[in-house]
């Protein structure tokens, strides 16, 4: 088998950067135990992402084009390497340990592709210009292709916001539905959908109200999943919240829905965006209307929830 070449970057970068180079006896001690833990850091490293299952998918892949294709990106991608370096005080003597992991997605966040077929959507991801990937794609009958290692920063998220996290590409998961954004989803697909998701769920603990779409991260420039979208079938089944439609009741006179819809999570800078974004998720408008009697029962019954 061949090695999953991450490590050797590690390798070069860690070394490069984290030694402390001295001619004292005592720091030549000091530098030994330091590749020592280096080296049993990196080789954890290795064994995770040679255990993980789209790492085996490249290395097994009959597909030689892709296979050299992402191998040739590891090994040559400037980004990547800066990126390693990049995390490595170089001031600051280095001492290591063996105790770590790789950090965990905590968010997942849906998209529709806005597309005509999944085969364009793989394409998109392999063009070097688009700058644009995700973990998951689902197509119209329901087959799912995984695109890009868990563990590893997608770009789907772009500028948005979700309470205090303002980096969503690093603590989430983006799924796209082939879907060009005017159809509705098909059944096979939201089942695959709800089967992906309650994997992602119970491997990597993510709270149930961290399901989320594009739209409610990003109000101002986002609007997918489309207002087509059955979030309360989602819900039901312990992804993201729902409202209890048999129990709406008016709030009392000092309750502010654009601070309740902030303390949900949403972004209220642009409260128009927002309200866009709510009504389009909980209400199935595509509006940007003032908030009606109802929506702010809605939004009261919600925001009791997330207290
Ligand atoms: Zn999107």
């Amino acid at each position: 088998m061949r090695n999953f070449p991450i490590p050797i970057f590690l390798i070069i970068a860690l070394l490069s950067s984290g030694i402390v180079v001295s001619c004292g006896s005592k720091k030549h001690a000091q530098t030994r135990s330091s590749i020592n833990n280096l080296r049993y850091q990196v080789d954890s490293l290795r064994g995770l992402l040679l255990e993980s299952k789209s790492t085996n998918a490249i290395l097994k892949t009959e597909n030689r084009e892709l296979k050299k294709e992402q191998q040739a990106h590891l090994e040559k991608d400037q980004d990547l390497y800066s990126l390693l370096e990049d995390g490595m005080e170089k001031e600051y003597p280095w001492t290591g340990t063996q105790h770590f992991d790789l950090r965990k997605p905590n968010f997942v966040i849906i998209h529709h592709t806005a597309q005509n077929s999944t085969e364009q959507t793989i394409r998109t991801f392999k063009i070097a210009h688009t700058k644009v990937s995700a973990h998951y794609i689902i197509s119209r009958n329901g087959e799912i292709f995984q695109v890009l290692n868990d563990y590893f920063r997608a770009w789907h998220a772009g500028i948005g916001k979700w309470g205090n996290v303002q980096d969503l590409n690093s603590s989430s998961l983006g799924i796209e539905l082939d879907n060009n954004g005017k159809e509705p989803f098909s059944d096979a697909q939201i089942q695959a959908l709800l089967g992906l998701l309650a994997e992602l769920k119970s491997k990597y603990k993510i709270p149930q109200t961290n399901f989320l779409g594009h739209g409610d991260i990003a109000p101002g420039r986002k609007h997918d999943p489309s207002v087509l979208f059955p979030w309360k079938r989602l819900a039901e089944h312990g992804f993201g919240l729902w409202y209890n439609e048999d129990y709406l009741l008016s709030p009392p006179t000092h309750f502010d829905p654009l601070e309740a819809l902030r303390l949900i999570g949403y972004d209220i800078s642009n409260p128009r965006a927002t309200i866009r974004a709510f009504k389009r998720k909980f209400m199935g408008e595509e509006v940007d209307e003032d908030l009606t009697e109802k929506d702010i029962q809605v939004i009261y019954n919600l925001y009791k929830r997330y207290l």
